[in-house]
């Protein structure tokens, strides 16, 4: 009998890749293999988690589908491998040493939010870790953002310096503990501590005795402005229902116009000042944590200084502990029933990258901040909040970074060389590719100061270093001016290739969706350098991953004085006027034109006459800025697209059937066929639109007849695109679908015209999924290279 049963003994040995390291896999994999009385051992190894199991086929499928089916929450299973090897007869299930390898596959996790687990030990008093701000397990805490190297241990981590106590030591090694190998485990003995410092005396804000955390609570409550460090990086807050101290925080941080985000303690509090749909508050309490985009009750209660003109605010819920201790006791200071909301905006002046090293804080923020909520745990890799919303039935980025990055996006093929797309230069990310796999970074930022570029070429590096990829190929922007392009054209990489601006946002829809192509690609945005020297931002195309035929695209009209002309939408205006009435605009009875400064258009009018500084374009989100400034939103702006978007907001006050019927719509011409590529006119939009002005329509109905007419050109455009190539797959992408109305309004359309439509899920539709775009389309090229 024995040799009968020995017979059905099998060892299999299974390796796992994806993030399985420091994820509580492998304690994971020992109780498991205790649940099934399995011998053997698991390993940490440079591919990832290698297992060796023992015992009947019958217990062994049992363990390997527990395997797939009750993975930690913060593992990503990519790949399991098995296969058969000789028994071993050993006694027990083992966690056996690390071993160090030559390859480095194992992935590294994004940080993620406080567990449950750990929450309720910070709220217990009996816990020997009650309030302690940085309490976290294998299940979460900071990642990536202390990970100085791989592979990923405490030695090689920003906690290097934090020697563990002998309790928090014990739970460490003690493989059914749930900070086994927790890597940031801590305690109050052993661990980071937090201070609410004065900057300018560098001495304790409070007395002694007290704790930090509620002295702090008690200055944002009583009217202060903080820099609070983070995980990725200062943040600055302050009440956000305290008028007077949002504005005090704008003021110094020059930052005028655009929205400050908010954190608040819990999906309750997120649903006193926004609506909250079903996917929305499952986005809010993921583990991800990112800033979500929300709706605005009528009479919420903050301080319109937060988000001047917008009807939406960005809400996050608390990700760290010291964020929840933070929240919890600023609401034991206030008023009862009093909305507990704090600003929680990125700790930056203006335009500049986040701050997130201590003396670096201290220069740039103690001019805004009147004290600094800090610890002594280093942040060694910057990361801003991701920002999110949910669209048109799915997700939408607005910026991927904390609680994404690093984890890899899955293409479709193998890349035949390890490749770096080096992104745009707004809103940018670099991706590093290796396998299937493409690493999209945290949000880098806009190239245009020294700083964002060293981070920039910092981050590659450490990149590089992490994830074991050393490039051979690199995928740049054809923008010659572009910083990243020219760090693509200096490096000592011999493959070099070009990618066209709109090829990439429509590429990176195609990459997300494992989608080769062709389909109809309809990209729209602000900038983009175009094949002929122009600058594109409103292209029909026929794409697929290898290149693209461009089929359409908005008429050309001068872009008088470059970057000026996106800070001053007026002269857009005055252009798109130009084009639709010829120099007869300037008799037009409408308040545009009779506010026009005549001197300004005659400068502007020679500029463009003579070619000087006035490059064409084609850019829908130019467009969008001109009809803002027509209609007298704005003639001058802050930061781009705040027209456009005030637009937007204007038009959502408008019943969404607004557009029913065909009179609703602005005419517009297309001519196809005759003309390659053809040309979407809108001169005679532009007349209606101004002669709705002089009937006195109000000018939300005309952002709304605006909006749905330029969801019918687009549409009208994908159909005549179909007609002439047979295509049916529609992919939109680029950062005017960033206007939650619009990218509704088109896919509706395109739907009921039978089309299938795909849009951006896992990097933003902007130039912050650039790099992934740039890094599919090179990856086809070389494979076909190859082939
Ligand atoms: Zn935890
Ligand atoms: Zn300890």
């Amino acid at each position: 009998m024995a040799s009968i049963i020995g017979s059905t003994i099998q060892r299999r040995r299974i390796v796992v890749q994806g993030i399985v390291q420091g994820v509580g896999f492998r304690p994971f994999v020992y109780n498991q293999a205790l649940r099934w009385g399995l011998v053997g051992f698991v390993l940490n190894d440079s591919l990832g988690v290698t297992i060796e199991v023992e015992g009947t086929p019958e217990t062994l499928d049992g363990f390997q589908s527990a395997l797939h089916e009750e993975t930690p929450p913060l593992a990503h299973i990519d790949s399991i491998v098995t296969e058969l090897v000789p028994p071993h007869q050993e006694s027990a299930f083992i966690i056996a040493h690390s071993q160090a390898g030559a390859e480095r596959h194992a992935l590294i996790s994004p940080d993620s939010t406080t567990c449950e687990d750990c929450l309720h030990e910070l709220f217990d008093p009996e816990d020997r870790r009650y309030h302690y701000p940085f309490i976290n397990c294998t299940n979460c805490g900071p990642r990536f953002t202390i990970v100085q190297d791989v592979p990923y241990d405490r030695t090689k981590t920003t906690m290097r310096v934090f020697p563990m106590c002998p309790d928090c030591q014990a739970e460490y090694e003690d493989p059914l503990n749930r900070r086994f190998h927790a890597q940031p485990n801590a305690c109050p003995a052993c661990g980071p501590q937090v201070r609410l410092l004065d900057w300018t005396s560098k001495g304790n804000l409070y007395p002694p005795s007290t704790d930090p955390i509620a002295a702090a609570a008690q200055r944002l409550a009583s009217g202060a402005i903080l820099a609070i460090k983070g995980l990725g990086g200062y943040h600055l807050a302050c009440d956000a229902l305290n008028s007077e101290a949002v504005r005090r925080l704008r003021q110094r941080k020059q930052r005028e116009a655009k929205p400050f985000a908010l954190m608040v303690p819990d999906l309750e509090a997120a649903r006193r000042l926004c609506q909250v749909s079903n996917a929305e508050a499952a986005l809010l309490q993921s583990r991800r944590r990112p800033i979500v985009l929300l709706s605005q009750h009528p009479d919420c209660p903050v301080a319109p200084g937060v988000a001047p003109a917008y009807t939406t605010l960005g809400i996050m819920l608390p990700y760290t502990p010291l964020h929840h201790l933070l929240l919890s006791a600023f609401a034991e200071i206030i008023e009862p029933g009093r909305a507990v909301t704090l600003v929680m905006t990125s700790g930056n002046l203006s335009d500049e990258p986040i701050a997130y090293q201590d003396d670096d804080a201290q220069v740039r923020l103690a001019t805004i901040a009147e004290g600094v909520l800090t610890h002594n745990r280093d942040i060694h890799m910057r990361c801003d909040d991701s920002v999110m919303r949910v669209v048109a039935g799915g997700e939408q980025f607005f910026r991927r970074s904390r609680g994404f990055a690093p984890e890899p996006i899955r293409l479709s093929f193998d890349f035949p060389v390890p490749l770096l797309a080096c992104g745009s230069h707004l809103k940018n990310t670099f991706c590093l590719c290796k396998g299937q796999q493409a690493f999209v970074s945290h949000h880098i930022g806009d190239l245009e100061n020294l700083e964002t570029l060293t981070s920039f070429r910092e981050g590659i590096e450490h990149f590089q270093r992490l994830f074991d990829i050393y490039p051979e190929a690199v995928a740049y922007d054809l923008h010659p001016e572009y910083l990243a392009t020219k760090y693509a054209l200096d490096t000592d990489i011999s493959q070099k290739i070009g990618v066209q601006h709109h090829h990439a946002h429509i590429a990176s829809v195609l990459a997300e969706h494992g989608l080769d192509g062709p389909v109809i690609g309809v990209a729209a945005d602000g900038t983009g350098y175009g094949t002929d020297g122009a600058i594109w931002g409103c292209e029909i195309m026929a794409a697929d991953l290898l290149g693209f035929e461009r089929l359409a695209h908005l008429g050309y009209v001068p872009l008088p004085g470059g970057e000026q002309a996106v800070r001053q939408p007026w002269r857009m205006a005055a252009c798109y006027l130009a084009q639709a009435f010829g120099d007869d605009f300037l008799e037009l009875d409408i308040p545009f034109v009779r506010t026009l400064d005549r001197s300004k258009w005659r400068i502007l009018a020679q500029m463009t006459a003579r070619n000087i500084n006035s490059p064409p374009t084609s850019s829908l989100g130019r467009l969008f800025d001109a009809v803002a400034a027509l209609v007298g939103l704005r003639s001058e702006v802050l930061y781009e697209g705040q027209a456009a978007i005030e637009l937007e907001m204007l038009a959502q006050q408008q019943e969404r059937d607004t557009c029913q019927g065909q009179s609703g719509i602005y005419p517009f011409t297309i001519k196809m066929r005759d003309q390659m590529p053809a040309r979407l006119d809108v001169a005679p939009m532009l007349r209606a639109i101004v002669s709705d002005i002089q009937q006195g329509v109000p000018t939300s109905l005309i952002a709304s007849r605006f909006h749905c007419s330029i969801a019918e050109l687009l549409t009208t455009a994908c159909l005549e695109a179909r007609e002439q190539t047979k295509l049916n797959i529609v992919a939109l992408s680029g950062g005017v679908f960033q206007n939650r109305l619009l990218l509704e309004q088109l896919i509706a359309r395109l739907e009921e015209m039978a089309f299938q439509v795909y849009v951006n899920r896992h990097v933003p539709p902007n130039d912050g999924g650039i790099s992934l775009g740039q890094a599919a389309v090179a990856g086809a090229r070389l494979v076909r290279t190859e082939m």
